[in-house]
């Protein structure tokens, strides 16, 4: 059956789910929503028995309904290849009671390559099904992770360009040094003054600019996006939940019908939102644990049901998950007002206005499911610590601020149930600041004197990742103001 997709700000005409990846954002401002979440069609045991790239193929195939088995299974074979360190795609670690499901085994180290390493393939083939002629120009605000990610999977892939803004002080010095070492003369990195809500606005205004849109088609290029509001990057991350389960299925770590918790560490709401369509799909999970650093307008918003961002933006360990306006929650605002664009509307009027909205009892009723908490940066830096110390296992600071969550949520709930963490990076992207928690007597290394210090301690091997940027020389060195986005993209377009 045809799932289509609607934006959660109009009922407009809905569209295919290849258009809805080829716009990324709708014209209104709003996020294409599925018009109905389908239900695996496989059982548990069946999927037990698959490998990545199968689960992957029984979950995509009822997203994207207008792609042929044929185009879905190229895409798919062509993401999860060699470029990943480990045939598993996503192994998992058990330590202190939880399963780490590491998503950080792509070519960026970080959970993004999980999406961004199909999108480029779910763009192409999408651009061909729908005659697509123009350039497709990649627009992407980045707090640190999927910036590379992207610039990785869209390098040198013919029609399309793509155009990266980072908040220039808002990233580590590695995630940086990944982003401005990136190659390919399809790519073009600027660091912006501010922080990641000004470039993911920033983004999202130059996607508004109709007029620029039109200019744009005459000149033969088109928008899209590489962020998670695209739902190209939605549907592959449901596939790592489903997958999750299967294995401990598989393992006997479970029973068939088990509910399990997973917790993530929480941004923009992308990755958590992925589990919650995977339990809307009949995956067994049970609570949805979101976990926030310094910055937890999320933990607000679950216990007060106010979203507010009018508060400080702190810079923190986890940068990536520095972000005061999470864009994917207006998806499920949308679903639990019933669907309904005109209340979601509202609500993000209120939001771009004033700063903040209020959901009504029955809407805050619906979201039971999840439980909201966050760490800070001192408890960030003992969970990693103690976590090495009693079992040698090093985890990077966003993994981190969930498995200190999940330890609050089982200290408040008794809750004993089989637990899976998204663990969301590599420790070697955060190098100094896990090795700053480990023990002080690093603080005073160099960055590539702690990468070796890393794979002495943890005994895990330095990623090729790493490897590569050594030495790389730096490519891109723009900055600029954020008022200056659009002219900047002109610039790089040449028109
Ligand atoms: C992007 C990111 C997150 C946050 O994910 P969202 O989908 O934005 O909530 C967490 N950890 C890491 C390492 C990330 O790169």
């Amino acid at each position: 059956m045809e799932v289509l997709y609607n934006s959660t700000r109009s009922k407009g005409n809905p569209v295919k789910s290849s258009e809805a990846i080829l716009k990324g954002l709708s014209e209104d401002g709003g996020l294409f929503v599925p018009d109905r979440i389908p239900a695996l069609d496989k059982t548990l045991e069946e999927l037990a028995e698959m490998t990545y790239g199968q689960v992957a193929y029984e979950v995509m195939k009822l997203y994207l309904t207008d792609f042929t088995e044929q185009e879905l299974k190229a895409c798919i074979a062509k993401a999860y290849d060699e470029k990943f360190d480990t045939e598993e795609i996503v192994p998992m670690v058990e330590a202190q009671g939880a399963y780490y499901l590491e998503l950080f085994h792509g070519a960026t180290i970080a959970f993004k390559d999980m999406a961004l390493s199909i999108l480029p393939h779910l763009l192409t083939t999408s651009a061909k099904k729908n005659q697509v002629k123009n350039e497709i120009v990649i627009l992407t605000a980045t707090s640190g992770d999927t910036g590379k990610a992207a610039l990785a999977g869209f390098a040198d892939v013919e029609g399309t360009r793509i155009v990266v803004f980072y908040p220039k002080n808002g990233v580590s010095k590695i995630q940086e040094k990944q982003m401005v070492t990136q190659k390919g003369k399809n790519t073009y990195v600027v660091g912006i003054h501010g922080n990641f809500d000004d470039a993911q606005t920033g983004v999202k205004q130059i996607f508004g600019d109709k007029e620029l849109t039109a200019y744009m088609d005459e000149k033969g290029f088109q928008f899209s996006s590489a962020n998670s509001i695209n739902i190209g990057r939605l549907v592959p991350q449901i596939v790592y939940y489903v997958y999750a389960y299967a294995r401990l299925l598989k393992e006997e770590r479970i029973s068939s019908g088990d509910k399990i918790n997973v917790v993530v560490p929480t941004g923009n709401f992308g990755n958590i939102l992925a589990a919650f369509y995977a339990k809307q799909m009949g995956l067994p999970i049970d609570r949805l644990i979101c976990a926030s650093n310094e910055n937890k307008v999320l933990f607000d918003f679950f216990k007060s049901g106010t979203y507010d961002r009018n508060r400080e933006f702190v810079l923190t360990s986890s940068p990536s998950m520095d972000i005061l306006i999470s864009s994917n929650l207006e998806r499920l605002i949308y679903r639990i007002a019933g669907n309904n664009p005109d209340k979601n509307k509202e609500l993000m009027a209120a939001l771009a206005g004033g700063g903040t909205y209020t959901i009504t009892e029955d809407m805050k009723e619906q979201l039971a499911d999840f439980y909201g908490n966050y760490a800070d940066e001192g408890e960030t830096a003992k969970t990693i610590h103690d976590l090495y110390e009693s079992t040698g296992y090093v985890i990077d600071t966003h993994t981190a601020v969930a498995s200190c969550v999940y330890g609050k949520y089982k200290e408040e709930t008794k809750d004993t149930k089989t637990t899976v963490i998204a663990s969301t990076a590599s420790p070697y992207k955060f190098t100094r600041s896990v090795m700053n928690a480990i023990d002080h007597k690093y603080d005073s290394m160099e960055d590539f004197e702690l990468v070796d210090n890393l794979a002495e301690i943890s005994k895990v091997e330095v990623p090729k990742a790493i490897e590569e940027i050594r030495e790389a020389p730096v490519l891109h060195d723009h900055v600029c103001e954020k008022t200056q986005m659009k002219q900047m993209v002109m610039d790089f377009l040449g028109i």
